[in-house]
């Protein structure tokens, strides 16, 4: 038998699965509503969070570009002080280029002043030292031309000795010519007087017959004017612009000093100046190692002069050559015994430092 189910029960039932349905429903969307608004407020709470960050990160993009505003800004202003600045170095260093070459002008000019003093002085030495030879100068030799000639020179002093020798020329009747050194003339004024006073002549050598003299131009000049003003200062006179160089216009010892070529240069130099330096065509050779005794000394000069009728004899009055006190007598006597005359620079003539000249006694070429 078969459960008889009428469309009532049907019904009922249809309906109360409906309403189950519907309440389960009803449950269910009540249950999503409610898990919906907590996530509704969560995103809330989040975004509201996000809202707060937002507006943070505004601020502080708000505050960035003001910052670089102002970088910018100060950039700016750099730019233009560069500008600026560039300008005015620009302007500075034309200002220095004129200035430079101002300079480079006045040093030209400073140094053809400097060409025109030197050829000044260069000619006033040669005007002075022609004009002090003019008045130095003797209108006539004391001799004749025709005789024979020897001017007697001592170089190195005045010392001691000078005296020994001043005291033989004054017993033979003769003068001679000396050659000083300065610094020793400044110890000795009183030799150097007594030496002009007796009539003979007294010229410079050298101020401190030091060979350092030949280092320069400068160097030699300086130890040239100050044994002539050495000479004024003693006598009372300019010297005149003769003199003797130390070791004699071709010494080789300069060379360590001023080079090879130095003593051509500075002779040519001298004669340009109107200077007139005195050699020697007689040595005692009264300095070389040994010394000559009296008779050896007596014996080369006299050999010396042999066939000569125009001599300038170089001997040295320093204390250590004791020969020369004992050989000037002997020397003396055969010279005047050969017809010879004796002359000094005190009382020469232009003629006659002409044929010295000449002769290659006075202003040599040296090579
Ligand atoms: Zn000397």
């Amino acid at each position: 038998m078969g459960v008889k189910i009428s469309t009532f029960q049907l019904n009922m039932l249809g309906a109360m699965i409906f309403i189950l349905l519907f309440v389960s429903y009803g449950i269910n969307s009540f249950t999503v509503n409610v898990l919906a608004q907590k996530q509704l407020s969560e995103f809330e709470i989040e975004l509201s969070d996000i809202n707060v960050q937002l507006s943070e990160l505004a601020t502080e993009l708000n505050e960035w570009q003001t910052l670089s505003n102002s970088y910018k800004e100060q950039i700016q202003l750099f730019m233009q002080q560069k500008e600026e600045m560039k300008e005015e170095l620009e302007v500075q260093n034309q200002d220095i280029e004129k200035k430079k070459q101002k300079l480079l002008e006045k040093q030209k000019l400073i140094e053809e002043l400097k060409q025109k003093i030197e050829s000044f002085e260069f000619q006033a030495i040669k005007i002075q030292n022609q004009r002090t030879l003019t008045q130095f100068f003797s209108r006539y030799p004391s001799v004749p031309s025709g005789e024979k000639t020897i001017f007697l020179t001592f170089d190195d002093g005045p010392m001691h000795i000078t005296l020994e020798v001043l005291e033989i020329l004054k017993e033979h009747e003769v003068t001679a010519t000396f050659f000083i050194v300065g610094n020793l003339a400044e110890n000795r004024p009183d030799i150097v007087r007594k030496t002009y006073n007796e009539g003979h002549a007294v010229l410079a050598h050298t101020y401190t017959h030091d060979y350092r003299i030949y280092t320069s131009f400068d160097t030699f000049y300086e130890d040239l004017h100050k044994v002539q003003q050495v000479i004024h200062n003693i006598l009372g006179k300019v010297p005149p612009p003769i003199f003797r160089f130390a070791g004699g216009a071709g010494n080789h010892v300069s060379r360590q000093y001023g080079g090879r070529d130095f003593m051509p240069r500075l002779t040519q130099d001298v004669k340009e100046k109107g200077y007139y330096y005195i050699e020697w065509n007689v040595s005692a050779r009264d300095t070389s190692v040994p010394r000559p005794d009296k008779d050896l000394m007596t014996q080369i000069v006299l050999e010396g002069c042999y066939n000569k009728d125009y001599v300038v004899a170089l001997f040295h009055d320093i204390n250590s050559n004791t020969a020369l006190v004992k050989a000037l007598p002997l020397i003396i006597t055969e010279l005047k015994e050969r017809g010879y005359v004796f002359r000094t620079f005190r009382d020469i003539t232009q003629a006659e430092l002409n044929k010295m000249q000449r002769l290659g006694i006075a202003n040599t070429s040296v090579q």
